[in-house]
């Protein structure tokens, strides 16, 4: 076995096309919306589940921009819908790509948002400071120069990741094992803190298909950790590796991510990633064995990055000290257990 995409969205991606909205399995639609300015991920897909009553619930409303709320009343129009059709929206996580257009949803149909508990307490935190900003305010302590920070802070003002409050707030939260109310489905909540604290996916044991969010992505492994100014968990990497390991245990034909493609092969892609981790955690480990006491900007600057690090800018170059830190976070937890186990 191995990971096999949704043909039409794998071929939109390689050659950078925006894909049609498609129907990725029986009652459920991927619409592709873009992400405001210029990003890897380039789209969000916000998936349209019909119910057996005909009514629609929607997964991760993309981020809010005035093309978007077109491409989605067109594609709601494509199948037979209108925006008032909606019943419920819910997001895998608070980031903006997942949950723009919630508030315009809920104003023109009623239909409530939901995410988990632990997103919603998150958002309390961080109403009006971006995830990025979070990030900048702790570059300093990270060993960034004074330059490395100023720089990087144009780069994301820039690239639109400042000053975007992050905050959008749920109306109802959702728990781990719980069945959404979705009537003819069983979408029931796997909550995975990792790419933030109260990620969740949501898995329909019926169909065997698996909303995976940005906890798993077909083209890029997705950054951890990413809850912003709340208060972070400690060792998300750690977290996230064990959500991983929790979505080994499901049985799934069928995933449908948050950004890339819909793709068959879930444990393939659960192994690439934790190897992933797993590598880029050895390499930390020896860059800290081979020169110890330096700042973790340093180390970052030494690590492989598959892009090169003097080709990351902006979010890339933030998200990339970010991981390092994780890794270190993960290295320490792991020194601690042996510690442990030999005392
Ligand atoms: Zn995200
Ligand atoms: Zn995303």
């Amino acid at each position: 076995m191995s990971v096999v995409p949704n043909h039409g969205q794998f071929e939109a991606w390689a050659s950078h096309h925006l894909p049609d909205t498609v129907q990725v399995q029986q009652g459920v639609w991927a619409v592709p919306l873009p992400l405001a300015g210029d990003q890897y991920v380039r789209h969000t897909y916000t998936y349209l589940v019909v119910d057996e009553a005909g009514s629609v619930h929607v997964i991760d409303p993309g981020w809010d921009t005035a093309d978007n709320r077109s491409r989605l009343a067109t594609s709601l129009g494509q199948i037979g819908k209108r925006l008032s059709d909606v019943r419920t929206v819910v997001s895998t996580h608070r980031h903006p790509d997942h949950t723009g257009l919630a508030p315009w949803i809920r104003e023109v149909s009623g239909a409530p948002l939901l995410m988990h508990s632990a997103e919603a307490e998150a958002a309390k935190w961080e109403a009006s400071v971006s995830m990025a900003f979070g990030f900048v305010r702790r570059l300093r302590s990270w060993g960034a120069s004074w330059p490395d920070r100023a720089k990087l802070s144009r780069q994301l003002w820039r690239e639109r990741r400042l000053g975007d409050a992050v905050g959008v707030r749920a109306d109802a939260a959702v728990e781990h094992d719980e069945v959404l109310d979705i009537p003819g489905w069983r979408l029931r909540v796997v909550h995975t803190p990792g790419h933030t604290e109260g990620s969740i996916c949501l898995y329909d044991e019926t169909t065997r298909s698996l909303f995976s969010g940005d906890t798993l992505l077909p083209m890029v492994h997705p950054g951890i950790g990413l809850s912003g100014a709340a208060p972070s968990s400690a060792n998300p990497l750690r977290r996230y590796l064990g959500s991983l390991a929790s979505l080994a245990r499901l049985d799934v034909d069928m995933v449908h991510p948050g950004h890339g493609y819909s793709f068959t092969g879930l444990n393939e892609r659960l192994d690439e990633t934790i190897g992933h981790h797993r590598r880029r955690s050895e390499e930390v480990r020896s860059i800290l064995a081979s020169q110890p006491g330096i700042s973790v900007w340093q180390v970052a600057e030494r690590v492989h990055w598959t892009a090169g690090w003097a080709n990351l800018s902006g979010y890339m170059r933030l998200s990339a000290v970010a991981q390092t830190v994780m890794h270190i976070d993960y290295l320490r937890g792991e020194s601690a257990d042996e510690g442990s186990t030999r005392n």
